[in-house]
């Protein structure tokens, strides 16, 4: 690629900024981000103003894509690429902004699923109460604290429910408390089928970043579901494919792998522009 000006690889897009306020407001109503009043004024700028309490936003203050300071049209281009799984590094060539500000978005990007997904995580829980009850005799599934990380590896859990697997948060504490008799070795990820409902995930770390790992395998102490089975041999593929996972996010890059399994095959775009017009979750 030349060094002056580049162009956008993508030159279409579907009504740009009106795409993402129909994802906003999809009955077309706007409603104020504090009084949830439906009067609501157009300023000449394009801000929003509430009649009833006076608040000025924008259509997207709150929201996962109000963090993104870049034009909108660049956030759906690196949305694009991002939903066609390609890493920032393999396609900054075609990008038109820095390379930071790209991993920015991706992390945000990825923010969303992780919410997102550990929202679903709980409403699967909560239609399985023995489950939820068994679950939390052992894990905390606190989603707002640091995953469980050491120098020598980091933790996560899997588990299926009616055919969709989730991941959540393990600490060192947790893995110590379930008793597993297993020595650790560099350079292998382990899934450990603990308990025959789910399994813990040991990944080798290397120095910040998650390793690449040599070689998967299963300790198998409980049957291991088909659908885990395959997850795990995704998982693996996916790990080599980021090529160096930052500990500091893994459990977002985790999740985010854990979202492309469930939905593979389908077009992700559309999900996951809709969930960046949502409101952040506050924590
Ligand atoms: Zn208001």
């Amino acid at each position: 690629m030349p060094a002056s000006k580049k162009s956008s690889f993508i030159t279409f897009f579907p009504g740009g900024a009106d795409f993402f306020k129909k994802l906003r407001w999809p009955d077309e109503k706007r409603q104020c981000i504090r009084c949830n009043s439906r009067t609501i004024y157009i300023l000449g700028t394009g801000r929003l103003r509430c009649k009833e309490c006076g608040l000025t936003f924008g259509d997207f203050t709150g929201t996962y894509l109000g963090q993104l300071n870049i034009p909108i049209t660049d956030i759906a281009h690196l949305l694009y690429l991002f939903s066609l799984g390609i890493p920032v590094y393999c396609c900054r060539d075609y990008l038109t902004i820095s390379i930071k500000t790209a991993y920015k978005a991706y992390t945000l990007f990825r923010r969303a699923i992780y919410d997102h997904s550990a929202q679903s995580f709980f409403d699967a829980l909560d239609a399985k109460p023995e489950l939820k009850e068994s679950l939390q005799s052992y894990f905390s599934l606190d989603f707002n604290k640091p995953w469980g990380s050491g120098k020598k590896y980091a933790l996560f859990g899997v588990i299926a429910i009616n055919g969709i697997v989730y991941t959540f948060p393990v600490t060192d504490e947790e893995r110590t408390g379930l008793n597993i008799h297993k020595k650790y070795v560099q350079s292998i990820s382990t899934l450990l089928c603990t308990v025959r409902n789910f399994c813990v995930v040991e990944i080798p770390v290397s120095g910040s970043y998650l390793a690449i790992p040599g070689v998967m395998e299963h300790k198998k102490y409980h049957k291991l579901t088909t659908k885990v089975q395959r997850f795990w041999k995704y998982f693996n593929d996916q790990l080599r494919n980021y090529q160096g996972i930052g500990i500091s996010h893994y459990h977002l890059y985790i999740k985010d792998i854990a979202y492309r399994f469930n939905n593979r095959g389908k077009n992700l775009f559309y999900p996951l522009a809709r969930m960046l017009t949502r409101p952040v979750k506050r924590k």
